[in-house]
């Protein structure tokens, strides 16, 4: 049973005939769209499909829509490309025509750029493959000078180094592709290129406007949001961590320590983790990962993120099903390492309030009476998640009616969604039931211990306040 949960993002190469049902057998956890690129159509159509399937093969899978945000891209050239030259002058024009680009200028699409930089700054375009030095700055043109040059193509994004640009974290784009994201019911709505805590209350708000339920991922991947990280940590349900961006506007070199320190802080935030980017990126045209990839996996698991996530692999890879597989293997070995299955979360700390308490000893008896499972009745799916912010090797398994908590949930590392409605149950079969379903699974033999977890009063959130501790094989008819 793997821990560390596995994203894919959806593109045409999933959407081969078959592929789809394929990834969920072969453990995607959670689905990405991707609403950089495809029309709304399309995402529907691919959101249909994963409903379907998840309900035909009773596996709980999130879906995530991942908004566009204020990326900045250059606009487009008369012959697609352009190959630049080092030494050569080239010009950002904002009031270019969008296809009149050429050797020596482009256009873009954010019209603010000029006012965002100065003379000396360096651009960075198509994830800094191409770099320009800014030369100087009008109210519509920005000259520069291209340090590194090669062929540049239509609407690559650009980057300014160190970060600084001003644009706000949701566009006129965004709110459609929200209200979209709403309509189809996304579990996670992700929010891109977020400056400060301020971006994700705003989204919170316009979130809140459309009635969407779903819970927010802040992508970390500009500059200035490592200054307020833990603010926006704060206001966040999940961060993710964005490599790509955040890699050319922090330099690749400043990402390790990085993600480590994001990893630990959400964790110890009671926050969920995604690292995301480049995971397998050979794996596009390869059936095989490289050996650095194996490694980076295997790292991004033994920091403790809750999920690991492909994009290209999946969304426009060759071997969509293979790159799931291979994470797969490599984070089930990663995970048997013992350094992961320990931990002092909170040891020295105040619990907030009785749930968290009841959490909190849950995972530390488990852990030291060698539990081989926890179970815990749940609503929001809150009990698992402070649980699983304690590394363990125990599985916990989340007993909800709600079939939304058990999308969510889906995403939390060491949890596994079960459909159980104990509104209908009889209260003094539940546990005996709740048994009967790991043996069913074959998680737990006679004579095993098991931990459940449940409020007085059932089917009310934030209710937990009682913890058990079972044998299998004691009998359990007529226990509350
Ligand atoms: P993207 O975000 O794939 O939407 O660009 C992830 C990243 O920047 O790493
Ligand atoms: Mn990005």
């Amino acid at each position: 049973m793997r821990r560390t949960k596995i994203i894919a993002t959806l593109g045409p190469a999933t959407d081969q005939p078959g592929m789809l049902e394929k990834l969920i057998a072969d453990g995607v956890d959670v689905f990405r769209l991707n609403y950089s690129h495809q029309t709304h159509a399309e995402h529907e159509k691919r959101m249909k499909e994963i409903r379907k399937l998840s309900l035909k093969r009773r596996h709980a899978v999130a879906v995530i829509a991942d908004l566009q945000g204020p990326k900045i891209r250059i606009e487009r050239f008369k012959n697609k490309s352009v190959n630049l030259k080092e030494g050569d002058i080239f010009k950002i024009d904002t009031q270019l025509d969008s296809d009149a680009g050429d050797e020596t200028q482009v256009g873009v699409s954010y019209k603010n750029l000029p006012k965002d930089v100065k003379p000396d700054n360096v651009l960075l375009v198509d994830d800094g493959r191409i770099v320009f030095h800014v030369k100087s700055v009008g109210k519509y043109i920005i000259e520069c000078e291209v340090i590194t040059g090669g062929i540049l193509s239509d609407n690559k994004g650009i980057n300014l180094q160190g970060g600084g640009l001003s644009a706000s974290a949701l566009t006129e784009k965004d709110i459609a592709d929200l209200k979209h994201a709403t309509e189809i019911k996304v579990d996670y709505v992700a929010i891109s290129f977020p400056r400060d805590a301020e971006d994700i209350r705003h989204a919170r708000k316009m979130m809140e406007e459309c009635k969407c339920q779903a819970r927010i991922i802040a992508k970390i991947e500009r500059a200035e949001a490592l200054n307020h990280i833990e603010e926006i940590i704060e206001e966040s349900d999940v961060i993710m961590i964005a490599r790509g961006d955040l890699g050319v506007e922090i330099g690749d070199a400043a990402l390790p320590p990085v993600q480590k320190s994001l990893i630990k802080m959400a964790r110890d935030m009671d926050r969920a983790v995604i690292t995301a980017t480049q995971m397998m990126e050979s794996m596009i045209e390869n059936k095989i990962p490289t050996r650095a990839e194996v490694f980076d996996v295997a790292n991004a698991v033994i920091d403790g993120t809750d999920a690991v996530m492909l994009s290209g692999e999946t969304s426009i890879g060759r071997y969509p099903d293979k790159a799931v597989g291979a994470m797969s293997r490599i984070c089930e070995e990663a995970e048997k390492q013992r350094s992961v299955r320990v931990s002092d979360h909170r040891i020295n700390q105040r619990f907030e309030n009785i749930a968290e308490a009841i959490a909190m000893s849950s995972m530390y008896s488990a852990n030291h009476i060698g539990a081989k499972a926890i179970c815990t009745l749940t609503e929001t799916g809150g009990t698992c998640l402070w649980m699983s912010r304690i590394s363990s090797g125990i599985p916990i398994f989340a007993f909800t009616r709600h079939t939304s908590t058990r999308r969510r949930v889906a995403l939390y590392r060491g949890v596994y969604p079960v459909k159980f409605d104990i509104t209908h149950t009889d209260p003094l079969e539940a546990n005996k039931e709740m048994i009967d379903i790991l043996l069913d699974f074959g998680v737990v033999k006679d004579g095993d211990f098991v931990i459940i977890t449940k409020g007085d009063l059932r089917g009310r959130r934030g209710g937990t306040n009682n913890m058990k501790i079972i044998q299998v094989g004691q009998a359990l008819e007529h226990t509350l």
